[in-house]
Protein backbone atom coordinates (compact mmCIF):
# COMPACT_ATOMS: atom_id res chain seq x y z
CA UNK A 1 0.00 0.00 0.00
CA UNK A 2 2.84 2.40 1.34
CA UNK A 3 4.65 2.09 -1.91
CA UNK A 4 1.93 2.01 -4.26
CA UNK A 5 0.48 5.32 -3.17
CA UNK A 6 4.10 6.66 -2.98
CA UNK A 7 3.87 7.22 -6.73
CA UNK A 8 1.39 9.59 -6.14
CA UNK A 9 3.37 12.88 -6.17
CA UNK A 10 2.33 15.60 -3.42
CA UNK A 11 3.19 18.57 -1.74
CA UNK A 12 3.96 18.80 1.71
CA UNK A 13 2.31 20.52 4.54
CA UNK A 14 2.84 21.86 7.73
CA UNK A 15 -0.47 21.30 10.02
CA UNK A 16 -0.36 23.65 13.00
CA UNK A 17 -2.68 24.34 15.58
CA UNK A 18 -2.98 26.38 19.37
CA UNK A 19 -5.46 26.79 21.99
CA UNK A 20 -6.82 30.15 21.77
CA UNK A 21 -4.18 32.39 20.02
CA UNK A 22 -1.87 31.11 22.77
CA UNK A 23 1.76 31.20 21.52
CA UNK A 24 3.13 28.74 23.93
CA UNK A 25 0.37 26.11 23.14
CA UNK A 26 1.52 25.98 19.07
CA UNK A 27 1.34 21.78 18.08
CA UNK A 28 2.74 21.29 14.52
CA UNK A 29 3.02 18.21 12.42
CA UNK A 30 4.26 17.51 8.78
CA UNK A 31 1.37 16.59 6.60
CA UNK A 32 1.32 14.88 3.10
CA UNK A 33 -2.12 13.44 3.27
CA UNK A 34 -3.87 17.50 2.28
CA UNK A 35 -6.46 18.01 -0.54
CA UNK A 36 -9.30 20.26 -1.58
CA UNK A 37 -12.72 19.19 -1.37
CA UNK A 38 -14.98 22.16 -2.04
CA UNK A 39 -14.78 25.67 -3.75
CA UNK A 40 -18.17 26.92 -2.39
CA UNK A 41 -18.13 26.85 0.72
CA UNK A 42 -14.37 26.48 0.82
CA UNK A 43 -13.50 23.11 2.23
CA UNK A 44 -10.22 21.13 2.91
CA UNK A 45 -9.03 18.02 4.56
CA UNK A 46 -6.18 16.52 6.44
CA UNK A 47 -6.02 13.00 7.15
CA UNK A 48 -4.39 12.83 10.94
CA UNK A 49 -3.13 9.57 12.40
CA UNK A 50 -5.41 8.54 15.15
CA UNK A 51 -1.91 8.41 17.02
CA UNK A 52 -0.17 11.24 16.45
CA UNK A 53 -0.29 14.04 19.26
CA UNK A 54 -1.95 16.75 16.36
CA UNK A 55 -5.36 14.56 16.29
CA UNK A 56 -6.15 15.35 19.87
CA UNK A 57 -5.41 18.95 19.29
CA UNK A 58 -7.36 19.25 16.25
CA UNK A 59 -10.72 17.61 18.03
CA UNK A 60 -10.10 19.95 21.13
CA UNK A 61 -9.18 23.50 19.41
CA UNK A 62 -11.47 22.62 15.84
CA UNK A 63 -8.78 24.96 14.23
CA UNK A 64 -6.09 23.98 12.24
CA UNK A 65 -3.78 26.31 9.76
CA UNK A 66 -1.81 24.34 6.46
CA UNK A 67 1.29 25.71 5.28
CA UNK A 68 2.24 24.45 2.12
CA UNK A 69 6.06 24.51 1.44
CA UNK A 70 8.77 25.66 -0.42
CA UNK A 71 11.01 23.86 -2.17
CA UNK A 72 13.58 25.22 0.71
CA UNK A 73 11.83 24.20 3.47
CA UNK A 74 12.71 20.20 3.31
CA UNK A 75 14.78 20.94 6.63
CA UNK A 76 11.24 22.34 8.49
CA UNK A 77 9.16 19.20 6.97
CA UNK A 78 12.01 16.95 8.60
CA UNK A 79 11.48 19.04 11.60
CA UNK A 80 8.03 18.81 11.90
CA UNK A 81 7.73 15.04 11.30
CA UNK A 82 9.84 14.05 14.69
CA UNK A 83 13.11 13.31 12.32
CA UNK A 84 15.63 16.38 12.87
CA UNK A 85 15.46 18.80 15.02
CA UNK A 86 15.62 22.04 13.57
CA UNK A 87 14.28 24.77 15.78
CA UNK A 88 15.72 27.72 15.11
CA UNK A 89 13.88 27.42 11.66
CA UNK A 90 10.63 27.48 13.06
CA UNK A 91 8.40 31.21 12.94
CA UNK A 92 5.16 31.44 13.00
CA UNK A 93 2.91 33.97 11.65
CA UNK A 94 -0.72 34.48 12.24
CA UNK A 95 -4.05 34.68 10.48
CA UNK A 96 -7.14 34.50 12.09
CA UNK A 97 -5.93 33.34 15.62
CA UNK A 98 -4.29 30.28 13.69
CA UNK A 99 -0.21 30.18 12.95
CA UNK A 100 1.11 29.41 9.81
CA UNK A 101 5.12 29.15 9.22
CA UNK A 102 6.92 31.72 7.46
CA UNK A 103 8.60 31.32 4.21
CA UNK A 104 5.41 29.19 3.41
CA UNK A 105 4.23 29.01 -0.30
CA UNK A 106 0.64 29.16 0.58
CA UNK A 107 -1.52 29.96 4.24
CA UNK A 108 -4.86 28.36 4.80
CA UNK A 109 -6.32 29.17 8.07
CA UNK A 110 -9.14 26.62 8.97
CA UNK A 111 -11.94 25.48 10.89
CA UNK A 112 -13.16 22.41 11.52
CA UNK A 113 -16.37 21.19 10.04
CA UNK A 114 -16.53 18.04 10.53
CA UNK A 115 -14.22 15.00 11.77
CA UNK A 116 -14.49 11.29 10.39
CA UNK A 117 -12.76 8.64 11.70
CA UNK A 118 -11.22 6.48 8.74
CA UNK A 119 -9.04 3.12 10.13
CA UNK A 120 -5.94 4.12 11.90
CA UNK A 121 -6.76 7.78 10.94
CA UNK A 122 -9.32 10.91 10.91
CA UNK A 123 -10.30 13.20 8.22
CA UNK A 124 -10.37 16.91 9.53
CA UNK A 125 -12.56 18.79 7.12
CA UNK A 126 -11.59 22.40 7.52
CA UNK A 127 -13.82 25.82 6.79
CA UNK A 128 -11.04 28.02 4.76
CA UNK A 129 -11.54 31.43 6.71
CA UNK A 130 -8.33 32.84 5.15
CA UNK A 131 -5.92 32.45 2.92
CA UNK A 132 -2.66 33.58 1.27
CA UNK A 133 -0.15 32.80 -1.44
CA UNK A 134 2.92 33.63 -3.38
CA UNK A 135 4.61 32.02 -6.33
CA UNK A 136 7.29 29.99 -6.21
CA UNK A 137 8.49 26.49 -6.44
CA UNK A 138 6.90 23.96 -4.31
CA UNK A 139 8.11 21.22 -1.94
CA UNK A 140 7.11 17.69 -3.61
CA UNK A 141 7.16 14.07 -2.04
CA UNK A 142 7.44 11.26 -4.20
CA UNK A 143 7.93 7.49 -3.79
CA UNK A 144 9.15 8.61 -0.15
CA UNK A 145 11.99 11.35 -1.05
CA UNK A 146 11.83 15.05 -0.98
CA UNK A 147 11.60 16.85 -4.68
CA UNK A 148 12.33 19.85 -6.36
CA UNK A 149 9.98 20.11 -9.48
CA UNK A 150 11.09 21.15 -12.72
CA UNK A 151 8.44 23.95 -13.83
CA UNK A 152 7.81 22.30 -17.32
CA UNK A 153 4.84 22.67 -19.17
CA UNK A 154 4.00 19.34 -20.82
CA UNK A 155 2.93 19.64 -24.86
CA UNK A 156 -0.90 18.23 -23.81
CA UNK A 157 -0.72 21.06 -21.14
CA UNK A 158 -4.57 22.54 -20.81
CA UNK A 159 -3.68 25.94 -18.96
CA UNK A 160 -5.94 25.23 -15.80
P1 LIG B 1 5.28 15.16 17.58
O1 LIG B 1 5.87 13.98 16.88
O2 LIG B 1 5.44 15.30 19.03
O3 LIG B 1 5.80 16.55 16.92
C1 LIG B 1 6.32 16.63 15.66
C2 LIG B 1 7.58 17.46 15.69
O4 LIG B 1 7.21 18.83 15.60
C3 LIG B 1 8.44 17.30 16.94
O5 LIG B 1 9.79 17.18 16.53
C4 LIG B 1 8.20 18.61 17.69
O6 LIG B 1 9.36 19.05 18.37
C5 LIG B 1 7.89 19.59 16.56
N1 LIG B 1 7.00 20.67 17.02
C6 LIG B 1 5.68 20.56 17.32
N2 LIG B 1 5.20 21.76 17.72
C7 LIG B 1 6.25 22.64 17.66
C8 LIG B 1 6.38 24.03 17.94
N3 LIG B 1 5.37 24.77 18.41
N4 LIG B 1 7.59 24.62 17.74
C9 LIG B 1 8.64 23.90 17.30
N5 LIG B 1 8.58 22.57 17.03
C10 LIG B 1 7.39 21.95 17.20
N6 LIG B 1 1.33 11.85 9.48
C11 LIG B 1 -0.03 11.91 9.36
O7 LIG B 1 -0.75 11.57 10.31
N7 LIG B 1 -0.61 12.36 8.21
C12 LIG B 1 0.12 12.75 7.12
O8 LIG B 1 -0.44 13.17 6.11
C13 LIG B 1 1.54 12.66 7.21
N8 LIG B 1 2.31 13.03 6.17
C14 LIG B 1 3.66 13.00 6.29
C15 LIG B 1 4.44 13.44 5.19
C16 LIG B 1 5.82 13.47 5.26
C17 LIG B 1 6.61 13.94 4.06
C18 LIG B 1 6.45 13.07 6.47
C19 LIG B 1 7.94 13.11 6.57
C20 LIG B 1 5.69 12.64 7.56
C21 LIG B 1 4.29 12.61 7.49
N9 LIG B 1 3.49 12.20 8.57
C22 LIG B 1 2.12 12.23 8.46
C23 LIG B 1 4.08 11.75 9.84
C24 LIG B 1 4.02 12.85 10.92
O9 LIG B 1 4.60 14.06 10.46
C25 LIG B 1 4.81 12.39 12.18
O10 LIG B 1 4.32 11.13 12.61
C26 LIG B 1 4.73 13.42 13.31
O11 LIG B 1 5.81 13.19 14.21
C27 LIG B 1 3.44 13.35 14.11
O12 LIG B 1 3.41 14.48 14.95
P2 LIG B 1 2.71 14.51 16.37
O13 LIG B 1 1.52 15.39 16.27
O14 LIG B 1 2.51 13.13 16.93
O15 LIG B 1 3.74 15.32 17.28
Amino acid sequence: MRKALSRFASGVTIVTTAESSHKDSVHGMTANAFTSVSLDPPLVLVSIANRARMNTKISETKRYGVSILASDQEPLSLHFAGAASQPDLVKFVWRQGVPLLEGALVHLSCTVTNSHLAGDHTLHIGQVEELWYDDGRPLVFYTGSFRALELQRTEGDLGF
